[in-house]
């Protein structure tokens, strides 16, 4: 058991990300920004909170939410959307399976909207689900109010890419362009706005967490999003920013993936890329300053993810872990 990989996985990157954290000037958690007319970027309070970033957008009769967050989370973004239009909540999208993304879903379901996921966010909670629910429990007050034996799954989930709603006044489209983050990686694209939302397939900051994850194909999956006109990234953690975003997160993995390939073809082991030091990790790779945005506490345990799978030539996601 990893506990400190368990506490990542639910959004908890709280303590190691704090010192980082604390040199960001650019990060404003808690507050709501219009990216286009009916657009709307709420910023998460990870630091504190563990809260991911939430999307709202405004339909003609109704409102669609990006993320479900934690159930503190989805409180804190529902009153928000109060704030920016009396439309209800129709739909909310997880737009992928960890506890920071979708552990709200029945706050939102309580309140009359559908929850809705690409079909590999629900085989990701049938895969680690209850454990993860509980162990959350322990650490959440919000999780263990919400009194279940574990996460509402989404209420209706698709296979297609990509799945669209549209109403006459705006076309979404919900899509899925691979394993990177987790199997489940959803995105929500709107092409007249070119705005994309990413989850945490793509971070605005040293917010990847690998342990579910495919480091060897994360770059393909950026790349399929790359592929798409956008103008505005909203990622599930991390300010909103442009395209730049998506080519940067799609740099750190190629990086981080030929530098442990390297070392490990110069015959370094997994003791020689991350040092112990006082119970410390430290990394022992440097990666170029182009991707540096990306670095951060996570790089130890990232090392780690792309050095088994590397040498066991599996997805980190695919071997064994809580
Ligand atoms: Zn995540
Ligand atoms: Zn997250």
């Amino acid at each position: 058991m990893r506990p400190s990989r368990l506490i990542l996985s639910t959004g908890f990157a709280v303590l190691l990300s704090l010192a980082f954290l604390l040199t960001r000037t650019d990060a404003q958690p808690n507050t709501i920004k219009q990216i286009a007319p009916g657009v709307w970027f709420r910023e998460g309070d990870l630091e504190h909170e563990g809260h991911c970033n939430n999307i709202i957008i405004e339909m003609k009769d109704y409102l669609i939410v990006v993320d479900a967050n934690f159930p503190s989370g989805a409180r804190a973004a529902m009153a928000d959307a109060k704030r920016v239009s009396s439309k209800p909540v129709k739909y909310v999208f997880d737009t992928h399976h960890h506890g920071d993304h979708a552990y709200g879903n029945a706050v939102w379901t309580q309140a009359g909207a559908m929850t809705i996921a690409y079909q590999g966010v629900a085989d990701e909670m049938k895969r680690y689900e209850p454990a993860r629910w509980k162990a959350s429990e322990k650490e959440r007050k919000d999780v263990a109010d919400m009194k279940q034996p574990g996460p509402q799954p989404p209420q209706q989930t698709f296979t297609d890419s990509p799945h669209v709603i549209t109403d006459g006044t705006r076309r979404v489209e919900f899509r899925f362009f691979g394993w990177a983050h987790t199997r489940g990686d959803g995105f929500v694209y709107l092409p007249q706005e070119k705005v994309l939302c990413t989850g945490d397939a793509v971070a605005n900051g040293p917010y990847n967490f690998t342990g579910d994850g495919n480091i060897g194909n994360w770059p393909k999956v950026v790349a399929g999003a790359l592929k798409l006109n956008v103008e505005h990234v909203l990622p599930g953690h991390g300010p909103a920013g442009g395209r730049e975003v998506l080519v940067g997160q799609r740099a750190f993995m190629l990086e981080l993936h030929n530098a442990v390939q390297a070392a490990i073809k110069s015959g370094k082991k997994m003791n020689d890329l991350v040092k112990s030091e006082n119970g410390k990790q430290l990394a022992q790779l440097q990666l170029p300053d182009n991707v540096k945005n990306w670095v951060g506490p996570s790089l130890p345990d990232q090392i780690k993810d792309a050095y088994n799978e590397i040498t066991n030539k599996k997805p980190a996601g695919d071997l064994p872990h809580q």
